[in-house]
């Protein structure tokens, strides 16, 4: 197999799952648009996320806060003073890097691109946080900022919730949206750009009790992952940070990291944060805002501020992942077949449906009405545009799992062939009894 990460890349451009934005224009560095597939795709993760997370436990309730919020947000966050990556320009390539990621031979520093030295260590603070206005003068408005994390418009809600939702500790809010970053490095696709989405969850409990949720939630969310995405265990690891790496205000952190392939030494990277924060948030936005942002615990008559437990995942980077976790080539009579083994809760499309011959309207009308059948219980493509074995490959590298064929004996016998994905075995199941068959074949 050639590059992964490469293949990977042109199938998803190929097969309409990610394009770079402002394509026409010669693109936008690090920042990609999702296409027919990838929306898909994505909202599925997104769903399985709300389903498990909001839908299915009563302890954990919704949130769509705004993506642009004011100044003081960022004061108490301390975004505006610390959200920075170490910049060091290489005079040779002109390119800028993170300190971390020159190339360091004994005491000497090394351009990662080109190689020269970079005689001159001496980094920059970057503050990563996209800064903009509002209204019609720019001099005259404050500045405002595009959130670098879907989190702070829950603390900022924290008391409405409360307030609405009469919520009893421990209990959570959960979130999914756009977060932006002038990010320095980015040339992995989709796992670190400047525009993305996360999937946080602020979980509020007692202090005391605040080690032991953040142990759950750490396994949890591993779980999740494996059960739910059907990501393989092998690819999945969790690592819990050193004292040296947390940051000032966080009790503890684990990343669950995904085995990415990238081509380069480290493949572990990031894929979620879990983190117990403490009461450093809400204490924070209590002190600037003077909102009383403590709970009352009438039962135990004691009133608090509570720690809360983050766990914080990146869709994009859970789409990489389970492309890069799905993806197969396998020799096939002589010929490459390159088939995304995607679990079918997250495939994007469950079914596919094709007349055997496109000239013989009869096959036509059968496949046409079989697929708008379908399309009503299961997300279902029709298609016939190109001979059976290329449809099937077709379907293949977007990881569709059954493919449905009408030939002419369907005319006769009201049955059709229906090929599934990882196997290639085929089965012929009458008309009357397909939708059954799906709803077991698919069933989670
Ligand atoms: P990294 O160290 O890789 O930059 P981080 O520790 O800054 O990540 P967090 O602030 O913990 O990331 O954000 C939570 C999650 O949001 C990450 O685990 C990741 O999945 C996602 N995420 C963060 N930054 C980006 C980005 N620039 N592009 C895509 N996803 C991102």
């Amino acid at each position: 197999m050639k590059d992964k990460l490469t293949e990977i890349i042109s199938l998803c451009k190929r097969r309409g799952f990610v394009f770079s934005s402002c394509d026409i224009y010669g693109g936008l560095s690090a920042v990609w648009d999702y296409g027919p597939l990838g929306v898909l795709l994505k909202k599925n993760i997104k769903d399985i996320w709300w389903r498990t997370y909001v839908e299915k436990r009563g302890d954990i309730v919704g949130l769509d806060s705004s993506i642009v919020m004011s100044e003081p947000v960022f004061l108490a966050s301390g975004h505006l003073e610390s959200f920075t990556d170490l910049l060091v320009d290489c005079k040779s390539c002109k390119k800028r890097f993170k300190k971390e990621e020159l190339i360091q031979k004994e005491d000497k520093f090394f351009c990662p691109e080109c190689g020269a030295e970079i005689e001159e260590v001496q980094p920059r603070q970057f503050n990563l946080m996209i800064k903009t206005y509002l209204g019609p003068l720019e001099e005259s408005s404050k500045p405002v900022y595009l959130r670098p994390e879907t989190a702070q418009g829950i603390f900022t809600n924290f008391k409405n919730v409360l307030d609405t939702m009469h919520k009893k500790i421990p209990f959570g809010i959960a979130q999914i949206g756009k977060a932006f970053r002038n990010e320095i490095t980015t040339k992995t696709f989709i796992f670190r750009t400047r525009e993305f989405e996360q999937m946080e969850i602020e979980y509020f409990v007692e202090p005391e009790k605040a080690e032991d949720y953040y142990h759950y939630w750490v396994e949890e969310r591993k779980r999740w992952y494996i059960e739910e995405l059907g990501i393989s265990p092998k690819n999945l690891r969790v690592r819990e940070h050193s004292l040296q790496e947390l940051a000032h205000y966080a009790q503890a952190c684990s990343d669950v990291e995904f085995n990415f392939p990238f081509s380069d030494k480290e493949n572990w990277r990031e894929l979620e944060g879990i983190a117990n924060r403490g009461d450093f948030d809400l204490s924070s936005h209590a002190k600037l805002s003077k909102e009383d942002l403590s709970y009352f615990d009438p039962e135990k008559n004691r009133r608090y501020i509570p720690y809360v437990i983050e766990p914080s995942a990146g869709v994009d980077r859970t789409f990489l992942a389970l492309i890069s976790d799905a993806y197969c080539e396998e020799e096939v009579r002589g010929r490459v077949r390159v088939v995304l083994k995607l679990d079918k809760r997250v495939s994007p499309y469950k079914i596919a449906v094709f007349p055997l011959l496109k000239n013989r309207p009869e096959l036509v009308e059968l496949a046409r009405k079989i697929y708008q059948d379908l399309s009503r219980d299961f997300v279902s493509i029709y298609d016939d545009t190109a001979a059976i074995g290329k449809l099937y490959r077709r379907q293949d590298e977007i990881g569709t799992p059954f493919c449905v064929t009408v030939d002419v004996e369907s005319l006769e016998d009201k049955k059709v062939t229906v090929r599934d994905r990882d196997t290639m075995s085929q089965l012929r199941i009458d008309l009357d009894n397909l939708k059954n068959f799906f709803e077991d074949s698919l069933r989670c």
